[in-house]
C-alpha cells in the first residue's frame, strides 16, 4: 500500500481562482501586501520570492521591505509604523526569523491589528484561541484547508470524521503549531500538542502513534519516520528545511517527514515541496484581500 497524496499545487489552483476573483471585486488597487524582511535567511527569502509571483499573478499589489540583520528594534518598529499608516497597504507580513535582538513580541505588537494578517497581533491570536477569528494564520489554516478537500474528495464527512480523530501536532511555534492546535479545538477533535520536549524525553513515537491525523512543523528534517505513524493516519508536512546536496553542492527543500519510509506505510500523505506551502502562499494572499475588505468597510 502506498498513501494517498494530497496535492497542494492542485487544491492551490482551485483556491487561486476563488481569491482572484476576490482581489478583482476589490478592484486590485485596494488590496496590497507588504512584508518586513530583516537579515537574509534562506527561507524567508525564498518565501518572499514566492510571495510575489502568487501576488503578481493573483492582482495583488505587494512590496517587500528588507533591513539589515544588525538592525534594532526601533528601526523595525519605524518601518511597521509607516506600513501601518499607509492607505495602500492592507497586509502586512513580518517574516520569520527576526534576528536576536529584534524582540519578536514587541514587532507583533506594533502592527495594525486590522493589517495583521498572520494573527500574531495579541488582539487577533487571542480572537483565535476564543475560536472568533478576524484573520486565520496562512499556515495552520492551509493544513486544515488541504485536509478538508482531501475529506471531501474521499467522500468522508468531515464533521463525522473529525468528532472520531485524535489529531497531533509536532511543534508549537506561536505562527505554526500553536494555531494549528486551536483549529483542531475547533473542529471538536481531540487535539495534542508536543514540542522539542517529547523528543528529548524520548516520547516522540508514543505520542504520534496514537493519531489519526499527524500534523508536524518542527523545523527538523527526517524527523518522522516509519516508526513513528501507522497505517490509517493521515500526515500534513509543514516542514520546510533547506538541504545541501554532498555530492553536488545545491540546495533543495525537505520536509520533516522522512517521505520515503512514510509514504508506504500511511493512509494519505502531503509531500514536501508540493504540499501545504502552495496554499500557504494563497490563502497569505486571501488574508490581503479580507484586510482590503475590512479597511473598506469601516472607512465607508
Ligand atoms: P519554530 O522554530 O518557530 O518552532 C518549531 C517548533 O518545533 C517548536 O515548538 C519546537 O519546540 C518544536 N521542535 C523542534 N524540534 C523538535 C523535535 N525534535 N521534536 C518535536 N518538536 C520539536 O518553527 P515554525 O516557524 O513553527 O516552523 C516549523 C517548520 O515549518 C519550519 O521548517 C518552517 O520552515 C516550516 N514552515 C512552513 C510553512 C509552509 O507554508 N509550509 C510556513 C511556515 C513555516
Amino acid at each position: 500500500m502506498t498513501a494517498q497524496i494530497m496535492d497542494g499545487r492542485r487544491v492551490a489552483k482551485a483556491l487561486k481562482d476563488e481569491v482572484a476573483e476576490e482581489v478583482s471585486r476589490l478592484r486590485g488597487h485596494r488590496c496590497r501586501l507588504a512584508t518586513v524582511m530583516v537579515g537574509q535567511d534562506y527561507s524567508a527569502r525564498a518565501y518572499e520570492r514566492r510571495l510575489v509571483r502568487v501576488a503578481d499573478e493573483l492582482g495583488v499589489g505587494y512590496q517587500g521591505h528588507t533591513l539589515p540583520a544588525s538592525s534594532a528594534v526601533e528601526d523595525v518598529l519605524a518601518v511597521i509604523g509607516g506600513l501601518n499608516a499607509d492607505p495602500r497597504v492592507s497586509g502586512i507580513l513580518v517574516l520569520r526569523p527576526l534576528p536576536a535582538q529584534v524582540d519578536e513580541a514587541l514587532v507583533f505588537t506594533a502592527l495594525s491589528p486590522y493589517k495583521d494578517i498572520e494573527a500574531v497581533h495579541p488582539v487577533n491570536a487571542g480572537l483565535l484561541a476564543l475560536g472568533t477569528p478576524r484573520f486565520m494564520p496562512s499556515t495552520p489554516a492551509s493544513v486544515f484547508y488541504l485536509l478538508d478537500s482531501w475529506l471531501d474528495e474521499v467522500g468522508e464527512s468531515r464533521p463525522e470524521f473529525y468528532h472520531r480523530s485524535t489529531i497531533v501536532v509536532v511543534g508549537r511555534s506561536n505562527n505554526v503549531g500553536k494555531p494549528a492546535a486551536l483549529l483542531g479545538y475547533a473542529r471538536q477533535a481531540v487535539t495534542v500538542s508536543c514540542d522539542e520536549w517529547v523528543s528529548r524525553t524520548g516520547r516522540l513515537a508514543e505520542v504520534t502513534s496514537g493519531a489519526d491525523v499527524l500534523i508536524v512543523a518542527a523545523g527538523v528534517a527526517g524527523l518522522i519516520g516509519a516508526e513513528h505513524v501507522s497505517p490509517e493516519m493521515v500526515v500534513l508536512d509543514v516542514g520546510i528545511n533547506p538541504v545541501t546536496d554532498p555530492v553536488e553542492g545545491a540546495v533543495h527543500l525537505v520536509g520533516d517527514v522522512d517521505f520515503a519510509a512514510v509514504a508506504p506505510v500511511v493512509r494519505a500523505i502531503s509531500p514536501v515541496p508540493g504540499g501545504v506551502g502552495p496554499v500557504t502562499d494563497v490563502w497569505l494572499m486571501r488574508n490581503t484581500a479580507a484586510a482590503a475588505r475590512l479597511i473598506m468597510a469601516a472607512s465607508s
